[in-house]
């Protein structure tokens, strides 16, 4: 009974952690170790949450969805 209507997140993947929520960055040589030579930091992009909230559409946004031709 009744279908549940999802309703479309306003977030999108965070381009610079992809999504992770963090980054691991070199510290030193990660050709020996990778691991031993970097270091995890938190994604100050997207506030670790591994998604960017959808900000107000941009002038360019709109012009792109305006010019639109219909069909
Ligand atoms: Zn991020």
């Amino acid at each position: 009974m009744g279908k549940v209507i999802k309703i479309a997140k306003h977030a999108c993947i965070c381009p610079v952690c992809h999504g992770n929520g963090y980054l691991r960055i070199a510290t030193g040589d990660t050709s020996k170790d990778f691991r031993d030579n970097s270091k995890v930091v938190q994604c100050e992009q997207c506030d670790s949450s591994g998604e960017l909230e959808i900000q107000e559409p941009t002038s360019e946004f709109l012009e792109s969805f305006g010019s639109k031709r219909l069909q």
